[in-house]
């Protein structure tokens, strides 16, 4: 089983943590390509989620739907309904959260993410980790092999993004000054998968 209530919660628990941890390296990345309010964004939205008691829900995709909804009404910004979309999109096709099931809430999460802010990749966001991810996931074969493949993929893709010119959000308003910048958002989904490797595997 890869993704169960309990598994989920910790997912999350672990996510929240890191967040936290990241929240300075988070602020201060975003303070060079948009307005230094990354981490506090997602520290203040995470701890909400680590709020939710797994003993309150049913299953699994009942706890991530709440958590995505919990993330809309308290992250604010471009990255609350992103990410809050994204565990919505998520909980909705997790299924029996076994491996193929996760690629595709993985998928599904993705699709919501680029549904909702519009973003392809190479527009230098958190859709430059999240799309490779979701394709290295899909491309592996046992869930723990592609749980790692899906976290340096994304690692990578954040990484491929430092170079360019952003295109959406706040920072495509710096235009080529944006470049060379590490971006916030592909930083803080490369945690997130990072997290789901330490916690969701088999
Ligand atoms: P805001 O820019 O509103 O202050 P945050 O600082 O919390 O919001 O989040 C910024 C991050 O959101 C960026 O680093 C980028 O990865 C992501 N982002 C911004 N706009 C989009 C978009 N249209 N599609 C995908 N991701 C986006
Ligand atoms: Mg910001
Ligand atoms: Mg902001």
């Amino acid at each position: 089983m890869a993704v169960t209530l309990e598994t989920a919660h910790a997912w999350l628990a672990d996510y929240a943590s890191v967040i936290h941890d990241n929240a300075d390296l988070l602020t201060d990345l975003d303070r060079q390509i948009g307005d230094a309010d990354h981490g506090s964004n997602m520290d203040r939205g995470m701890k909400a989620v680590a709020a939710l008691e797994a003993a309150d829900f049913d299953d699994a995709a009942a706890y991530l739907k709440k958590a995505g909804m919990t993330l809309v009404s308290t992250v604010g910004g471009a990255s609350g309904p992103l990410y809050g979309t994204f565990l919505l999109r998520f909980a909705g096709a997790v299924g029996d959260g076994g491996k193929d099931a996760l690629g595709a809430a993985l998928r599904a999460g993705l699709d919501g993410v680029l549904q909702r802010g519009k973003a392809e990749v190479g527009d230098k966001t958190m859709v430059d980790a999240l799309t490779p991810a979701v394709e290295a996931f899909e491309a592996a074969g046992s869930l723990d092999e592609a749980l790692a493949a899906a976290a340096s993929a994304a690692a990578s893709g954040r990484d491929a993004a430092t170079p360019l010119v952003a295109r959406k959000g706040r920072a495509s308003y710096l235009g080529e000054r944006s470049k060379d910048h590490q971006d916030p958002g592909a930083t803080s989904v490369t945690l997130l998968l990072e997290s789901a490797a330490r916690t969701l595997g088999g």
